[in-house]
């Protein structure tokens, strides 16, 4: 048995919290680590089964299939959320928390899960690598002398301010609208309409507080951290992120599928509404940078007289768009989208001119954010949107709505300078023209646009850097992969 054990490949277990935005790099990561150790490794995917057949999909593609994955049972139903709840993409902000909170169940199920992997190969996984989020994982890991290593998908400069705000709720400590944030230098300032609603109001012993700060409180005691992106684009997130953890912290990104992977089915396992083909038609008619790309992630989406405001901005601004549509708040978001959302005779007038396509619900963003006729993304900056734009050389037009897409903003207006910022939350008021002009703005081929494009270009030059394999030049996020390899590979006590 002990020979047999010998001869097995090196076992390590990651789980991404129930969201798109999380699983894609998270299968972005395990492909990367497979990629750099070859064969050293056996990894397993540890998500509830309705994800696990999103990533099934996702892995037919790729052959031979190295990744395993594994089903952790959870009933939403029995946490008082809808059933067959598993991600949260599925549902309305409110609902955030008490999914969040039923996240917690996994535990036993992870527990069950490691004793089997035990069992069959001799001793526990070499690794547990596992989501911010998910920061109980540190106590399963521990239980079994395991090494655990957390996984940000965020970036660096947005996870500090995340977590230390959470933390520190430095907002409750002071009258003005603007605060310092731990960890940040002291005239780094951050103003209070850069919070979300949730944290503004929260006071440690809200839903919100009593789940997160323990998980990033966990998180913290964890061997290191990973985070997906490159030392060249945020040097000083990464500086303050590890002096503030006191940890390891490996940037590998900017994790993004290599050509042939992709299609948003080999990254989520989701189809778009529309076809690949069909929309690179319709782009390819189109004028070099002349596009808009429209999206706000996976589960976020804005409010109905915001999205009729955006409508008539992007009319006004006469340029083409694709805008990924799906219902406002206040409705099913996974529901079928109403013509009354959108300007009387809007999307019909938009198809007859090819001027605008709408895509319901979920579209093929990297494959429209690498056509050369996309010139600028209005988003709400969720990380894997910034760095899939940005690696493309697309400045943004930022509409942070929650999490830590404010702080992105922050950084990508104020360190970056790729990036604009259009509004902020869903509670503000927005006239069309104010749209068109941002827009304007950014297509400019002169002046702010001009300054934007050739910058958000620099970047996508580092991010190329980061992830060159060979040769003498081999990128900073090659050797970190690496590095993070070797430390996997490592002895490792409690
Ligand atoms: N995405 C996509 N099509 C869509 C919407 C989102 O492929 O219509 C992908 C997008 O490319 C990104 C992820 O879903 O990889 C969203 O992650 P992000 O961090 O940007 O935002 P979140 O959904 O976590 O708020």
């Amino acid at each position: 048995m002990a020979e047999e054990a010998k001869n097995k490949k090196k076992h390590i277990v990651m789980v991404p919290i129930m969201a798109q935005g999380h699983i894609i790099p998270f299968l972005a990561l395990a492909r990367k680590i497979q990629h750099t150790a070859a064969t050293t490794f056996t990894i397993t995917i540890a998500s509830t089964p309705l994800n696990i057949q999103h990533l099934k999909s996702a892995l037919s593609s790729t052959s031979p299939n190295q990744i395993r994955l594994a089903e952790l049972p959870f009933n939403s139903a029995q946490h008082g959320l809808p059933p067959n709840t598993e991600n949260t993409e599925k549902l309305h902000f409110p609902q955030l928390v008490k999914f969040c909170h039923a996240t917690l169940s996994l535990e036993a199920p992870l527990r069950s899960l490691i004793s089997r992997i035990t069992e069959e190969e001799g001793h526990p996984p070499l690794c547990i690598i596992s989501d911010l989020f998910l920061g109980w994982v540190n106590n399963v890991a521990n239980s079994v002398s395991t090494r655990n290593l957390t996984f940000t998908t965020c970036g660096a400069y947005g996870t500090l301010s995340y977590i230390s705000i959470w933390s520190n709720l430095p907002h409750k400590k002071t009258h003005s609208d603007e605060f310092w944030v731990p960890g940040f230098p002291q005239n780094h300032r951050f103003h209070r309409t850069q919070l979300h609603r949730y944290l503004r109001e929260a006071d440690g012993t809200d839903d919100w507080s009593r789940f997160l700060i323990p998980q990033i409180s966990h998180a913290m005691k964890s061997g290191g951290w990973i985070c997906n992106t490159a030392e060249e684009i945020e040097p000083l997130g990464l500086q303050l992120l590890r002096k503030y953890l006191q940890l390891p912290v490996w940037a590998v990104g900017p994790l993004l599928p290599p050509p042939a992977l992709r299609g948003s089915k080999h990254r989520s396992g989701k189809e778009s509404s529309v076809t690949l083909e069909a929309c690179m038609e319709w782009l390819d008619l189109k004028d070099e940078n002349s596009v808009v790309y429209v999206s706000f992630g996976s589960q976020n989406t804005i409010s109905a007289s915001q999205m009729m405001a955006l409508a008539e901005g992007l009319e006004k601004s006469e340029r083409s768009f694709v805008w990924v549509i799906r219902p406002p708040v206040g409705f099913d978001i996974d529901g079928e989208f109403r013509e009354e959302w959108l300007p009387k005779g809007f999307e019909e007038k938009m198809r007859d001119t090819k001027k605008g396509l709408l895509v319901q619900k979920w579209g093929p963003q990297l494959e429209i954010l690498s056509h050369k006729s996309t010139g600028v993304f209005v988003s709400h900056c969720g990380w894997n949107s910034v760095l899939e734009s940005l690696s493309n050389g697309v400045p943004m037009i930022g509409w942070p709505l929650a999490a830590e897409q404010m702080y992105n903003v922050k950084m990508l207006v104020e360190e970056m300078g790729v990036a604009v910022e259009l509004t902020r939350t869903v509670e503000t008021t927005i006239c069309g023209d104010e749209v068109k002009k941002v827009i304007d703005m950014v297509m400019e081929k002169e002046g702010k646009g001009k300054e934007m494009k050739e910058k958000a270009k620099e970047i996508a030059s580092h991010m190329r850097k980061a992830v060159t394999e060979k040769g003498e030049e081999e990128g900073s996020s090659v050797r970190a992969m690496d590095d993070l390899v070797m430390t996997i590979l490592s002895p490792y006590s409690l």
